[in-house]
C-alpha cells in the first residue's frame, strides 16, 4: 500500500483544548473529527456514517469550542456540564470528539465495536469510557435522562451545570421525546439545551416520505422553547446557537433552548452526502482512501 495512504488511515496523536476558535480553526477540528471517524468505521467493518459525518461541526464546537464546561483529564468532576446522545447510533461522532478533546488515549478508536472495548456500537455508561454519561440508543430515550439530570440539576440540586442533549430528526417520531420537551418546559428548564440534526434523512428514507415530522421549529415553539435555526455547517452559526442558549441560562429565562441545526448527512464526502443509504453503513477501504482524501483536501 502507498505510503501516504497507509497513513491517511491512522490515528494521530493531536488533541484539542476547549475554548473559543475562529471558523477556520473550528473547521479543522471538525475536519478532523470526520476523518476520525472514517477511520474508526472502515476499521470496524459496521456502523454509522452519515449522522456522524452530518454533525461533525456541531461537535466540534460544543467540545472544542468552548462551549460546554468540562475537565478532558477528569470526565467525573461534579461541576462538569453534561452532554447526552440520544441518538445513540451516532456515537462515532461522540468517541471522535472525545478523543480529539483528549478525554481518552486517540489511539483506542481503532477498537471500535471490536470485543469487549469501551467504543460500543451504541453508548454504554457500563463500559466506563470518559465523557459517556449514559447508555443510549434506544430512541426517544436519551432526551428524557437528559431532562432528568437538568430537573435535578435546576430543581434540586441548584447548580450551575448545564445539560445538552442531540436528538436525531427521524427520532422525532418517537413519542417520548415530546414528553421529554414538555417536562423541560413546565419545568422552566433554562439549564436545557435540546439539539436537533436535522438532516431530513433516517434509515429508510426521507423524513416526511417515512413519517412527517415537520414543522420542527413551530413544534419546539409550541412546546415552549426557545428555538433557533442554525446552518449545522457555519461554524459562526453553530455558535450564535450556543450562544442564545448561554444568554438564556444567563438571564434565567426559565426557558429550555432548541437548536434546530440544518445539516446534511454525510457532509464533507461527496459520495455520501445527502444520501439516506449512507445512514448505517460504513465505507469500503476504497471508499475510506477516497473519502480521507477528499477530506485531507478540504484541511
Ligand atoms: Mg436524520
Amino acid at each position: 500500500m502507498d505510503v501516504d495512504v497507509k497513513k491517511s488511515l491512522e490515528f494521530n496523536t493531536t488533541t484539542w483544548s476547549n475554548e473559543r476558535r475562529s471558523p477556520e480553526d473550528m473547521a479543522a477540528a471538525a475536519n478532523e473529527i470526520r476523518r476520525d471517524i472514517i477511520r474508526m468505521l472502515v476499521r470496524a467493518g459496521s456502523g454509522h456514517s452519515g449522522g456522524p459525518l452530518g454533525s461533525a461541526d456541531i461537535f466540534a464546537v460544543l467540545y472544542m469550542g468552548g462551549v460546554m464546561k468540562y475537565r478532558p483529564e477528569d470526565m467525573n468532576w461534579p461541576n462538569r456540564d453534561r452532554f447526552v446522545l440520544s441518538a445513540g447510533h451516532m456515537a462515532p461522532v461522540m468517541y471522535a470528539a472525545l478523543a480529539n478533546a483528549g478525554c481518552y488515549p486517540k489511539e483506542e478508536m481503532a477498537t471500535l465495536r471490536k470485543y469487549n472495548t469501551r467504543l460500543q456500537g451504541h453508548p454504554g455508561r457500563d463500559m466506563h469510557l470518559p465523557g459517556i454519561e449514559t447508555s443510549s440508543g434506544s430512541l426517544g430515550q436519551g432526551i428524557s435522562i437528559a431532562v432528568g439530570m437538568a430537573m435535578s440539576d435546576r430543581l434540586v440540586e441548584k447548580n450551575d451545570r448545564n445539560v445538552f442533549c442531540l436528538t436525531g430528526d427521524g427520532e422525532l417520531q418517537e413519542g417520548s421525546v415530546w414528553e421529554a420537551a414538555m417536562a423541560a418546559s413546565h419545568f422552566g428548564l433554562d439549564n436545557f439545551c435540546w439539539i436537533i440534526d436535522n438532516n431530513d434523512c433516517q434509515i429508510d428514507g426521507r423524513l416526511p416520505d417515512v413519517m412527517n415530522v415537520y414543522p420542527i421549529v413551530d413544534k419546539c415553539v409550541a412546546f415552549g422553547f426557545d428555538t433557533i435555526v442554525v446552518d449545522g455547517h457555519d461554524i459562526a452559526d453553530i455558535y450564535r446557537g450556543f450562544d442564545r442558549f448561554l444568554e438564556n441560562r444567563k438571564n434565567g429565562t426559565k426557558k429550555p433552548t432548541a437548536i434546530v441545526a440544518k445539516t446534511y448527512m454525510g457532509h464533507g464526502v461527496s459520495f455520501m452526502n445527502d444520501k439516506f443509504e449512507w445512514h448505517g453503513k460504513p465505507p469500503s477501504k476504497d471508499q475510506a482512501v477516497e473519502a480521507l482524501a477528499e477530506l485531507a483536501q478540504m484541511a
